[in-house]
């Protein structure tokens, strides 16, 4: 079934454009209108207006404008029936006839491939985690306190050191040669001979904020002259400055706490988590990025800045403070001294 105008009308009448706005943007009231950053151009000031009497937004800056279905399908980029449901979501409002209607998603082959894949390996790493040759990586892990609660948790493993027969078990999974350079996590040893990236490594997976695994980040476990971590390179997937450690965990329990902690990297995650702390995420040593901050504004929480206390940290800590003021977005810092 298709969405007839009349649902779409009886939705309009039954949500308020400030309501729905809210939960992406804070707005604050003067007089009879709203006001709040515009999250459609690189905004300072409080530039878009939100009238809850015409059930319209519009900035006055780049001229964006509409209703609380276009804000939606706008600032989340999906379709106009995807945007029609979320808006009767956020207005708790949830008629019969919408169950019917047939959302038709565009299907990225290239990326369910590549998200395929790397579900299929990460679950291999953490099969190989709990062998006789994943013991060194699991000490590795008891020693920086990483118990196997948290081990499942966050998914660790570790990849075995014949990296070629890793990629061999890929292939025999049914994944093409494609889709493996693809994700990013294969070396070329000669032409057509590969071996995974990871191998001899303890892995610590990293996900896109629906949780899907898109790349990973690998510690070596023996003294030698590589780098002590080795992230996926950039992919079609994995772009590190999009995305922020945990998010997909992080964003639940930030909306039900009313806050969420930004700390440096991954450890730093593991330790709140240890201290009953899910509302945290981490930069993974990258500054903040202007993705960072429409991930973070969308839960429309406190943010507290918790960055490490060298000289570098607090250097990245007085960056963050300028972006997250710029942005508009209400934060703390916290003294980690
Ligand atoms: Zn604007």
């Amino acid at each position: 079934m298709n969405i007839t105008e009349e649902l779409v009308n009886e939705i309009r009448n039954k949500t308020n454009i400030v309501e729905v706005i809210s939960n992406y943007v804070p707005l604050t009231q003067r007089g009879k209108n709203y006001f709040g950053v515009c999250p459609f151009h690189d905004d300072t000031n409080p530039s878009m207006t939100v009238s809850p009497e015409k059930q319209f937004f519009k900035c006055f800056v780049c001229g964006t404008g509409g209703n609380a279905i276009s804000f939606v399908q706008k600032y989340e980029h999906v379709s106009f029936i995807e945007a029609v449901r979320k808006v009767a979501e956020l207005s708790d409002y949830h008629p019969e006839a919408l169950n019917s209607v047939v959302v038709k998603k565009n299907v990225d082959e290239r990326r369910e491939a590549i998200l395929k894949c790397l579900h299929d390996l990460n679950l291999y790493y953490q099969f190989a985690l709990n062998t006789p040759e994943g013991q060194e990586g699991l000490e590795y892990l008891e020693s920086r306190h990483l118990d196997s609660n948290l081990q499942s948790k966050y998914k660790l493993g570790y990849a075995f050191k014949d990296g070629k027969a890793t990629i061999e078990y890929l292939k025999k999974k049914g994944h093409s040669i494609k889709t493996i350079e693809d994700s990013g996590i294969a070396k070329m040893l000669s032409v057509g001979v590969y071996a995974d990236m990871n191998e001899g490594r303890v892995t610590f997976p990293i996900c896109d904020p629906d949780g899907n695994v898109i790349g990973f980040s690998a510690r070596i476990l023996v003294k030698s002259d590589e780098p002590k971590y080795m992230n996926t390179p950039e992919t079609y997937l994995f772009h590190k400055t999009n995305n922020l450690y945990n998010f997909h965990i992080a964003k639940d329990a930030a909306k039900l706490k009313g806050y969420i902690y930004i700390c440096e990297g991954f450890m730093d995650v593991f330790a709140l988590s240890r201290a009953g702390i899910d509302a945290c995420v981490a930069i993974m040593g990258t500054a903040l990025t202007k993705e960072h901050i429409a991930l973070l504004r969308s839960l429309n929480v406190e943010i507290r800045l918790c960055l490490d206390g060298d000289l570098p940290g607090q250097t990245a800590m007085m960056k963050a403070s300028a972006m997250l003021t710029k942005a508009g977005l209400k934060f703390m810092v916290v003294d980690n001294q």
